[in-house]
């Protein structure tokens, strides 16, 4: 297995664990980017968002009620979370395993 967040969900590469069901795992980024960076993941091998097919509804939906989860674990459910996914080369996706990234605990900018 090469896909380093498959193995981080196989457990065989420790993490910063923040939230995990049976089909999710969210952990702290390596390298944060705000206060709270926090990537939630499905367990199984999913190479992007572009890679979802139909029969994935439920557990991108399942990705996104995590985020919510961890918005309330992390005291920043009301004041605000930003969820982006990196699809592909001109978005800089480095991981090729879907990964939505979490990020709060500062004002974000837009710009770019
Ligand atoms: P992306 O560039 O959108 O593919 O995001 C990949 C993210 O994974 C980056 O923000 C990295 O810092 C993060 N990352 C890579 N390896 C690890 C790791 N072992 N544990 C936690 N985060 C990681």
């Amino acid at each position: 297995m090469d896909c380093i967040f498959c193995r981080i969900a196989a457990g065989e590469i420790p993490c910063s664990k923040v939230y995990e069901t049976d089909e999710v795992l969210a952990f702290r980024d390596l390298n944060p980017q705000a206060p709270i960076h926090v990537l939630i993941i499905p367990k199984r091998h999913i190479a992007s968002l572009q890679a979802l097919t139909a029969a994935d509804d439920e557990l991108l939906g399942k990705l996104f009620l995590a985020a919510r989860e961890i918005a309330k674990q992390l005291g920043v459910d009301e004041t605000g979370y930003r969820i982006v996914s990196n699809v592909g080369e001109a978005a800089g996706q480095s991981v090729k395993h879907l990964h939505l990234h979490f990020i709060s605990g500062k004002t974000l900018k837009w710009d770019n």
